[in-house]
């Protein structure tokens, strides 16, 4: 958890964060969280009152400090949303919780902050159509299976097939990269599917999971990334939207280190790319 406090830090440092363009989410409502998730599941969870089998599946132990942060993080992205639909783009020093399915949590994930987000904007009629655009190393097994009946959410997962989890789950479109893939190939996968996407779904937003365990140093990843591809890859995605003015809204998703800072440089990245490409809104 220690990652997300180092990076709003690591960006005021660079002057990229700052008062005027600090927003705070609050506690999402229930009604917004039951969007996703099975009221059951949600009153367990909040209550510690999982067994241990469902706790295991988190992977995560149960603390006050887990139930204000997951409450809090899919309202994050949300209001990222909401922000990206205003401003053409925004990001969120949060979110990408991917595993999560509606009525358990997995792989770290307690709440889906990005079927919460995507149910949430359809609910609100804000818009009519929604991409997801999940480019952590790991497929969003859970995004699928929330949003399988919702049609007007489209879900893209590209991840390694040899990662987490074993048994995939089916979205809109996956897209398998082989392990120890490196830049020059993962980049073309990711700009022809970007393309193939933004064509056919014609969205009014893309959520964007800019997860960093593509990296090639990240311990839970397996392929092959460097740092310059990694900034490559948030810049081709960023830029593409923004060149086809349809709103980004930008998930940090996961990443590992035991080095934090070099953790936290890497998560930042998409937010630097960010700020490059709004420059050029005006
Ligand atoms: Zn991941």
């Amino acid at each position: 958890m220690e990652k997300f406090a180092l990076l709003s830090e690591l960006l005021s440092q660079k002057g990229i964060l700052h008062r005027s363009n600090l927003f705070r989410p609050g506690r999402a409502r229930v009604e917004l969280m039951s969007l996703a998730h099975c009221p059951h599941y949600i009153d367990a969870f909040t209550h510690n009152s999982l067994d241990t089998k469902a706790l295991r599946r988190l992977g995560l132990p149960w603390s006050e400090g887990l139930i204000k942060r997951s409450w809090v993080a899919p309202n994050g992205t949300l209001l990222t949303a909401q922000l990206a639909l205003r401003h053409g783009i925004a990001c969120h020093l949060a979110g990408g919780t991917h595993h999560a399915h509606r009525d358990f949590g997995s792989g770290f994930c307690a709440f889906n902050d990005l079927a919460v987000a995507a149910l949430g904007l359809l609910n609100q009629g804000r818009v009519q159509r929604v991409l997801i655009f999940d480019c952590d190393v790991h497929q969003g097994d859970g995004t699928a299976t929330i949003l399988a009946e919702t049609p007007e959410a489209f879900t893209c997962s590209i991840h390694c097939d040899k990662n987490f989890p074993a048994n995939k789950a089916t979205s809109d479109l996956d897209v398998e990269v082989t392990k120890g893939c490196g830049d020059d190939e993962y980049l073309e996968i990711v700009e022809r599917t970007l393309n193939h996407c933004l064509d056919q779904v014609k969205p009014d937003i893309v959520l964007y999971d800019a997860g960093v365990d593509i990296y090639q140093g990240d311990p839970l990843g397996l392929l092959n990334i460097s740092l310059a591809g990694l900034r490559q890859r948030d810049r081709l995605v960023l830029e593409t939207c923004t060149r086809r003015t349809i709103p980004v809204a930008t998930v940090i998703g996961g990443g590992y280190d035991d080095d934090r800072p070099a953790l936290v440089a890497r998560h930042s990245i998409v937010v630097e790319e960010a700020q490059r490409c709004f420059a050029r809104l005006g």
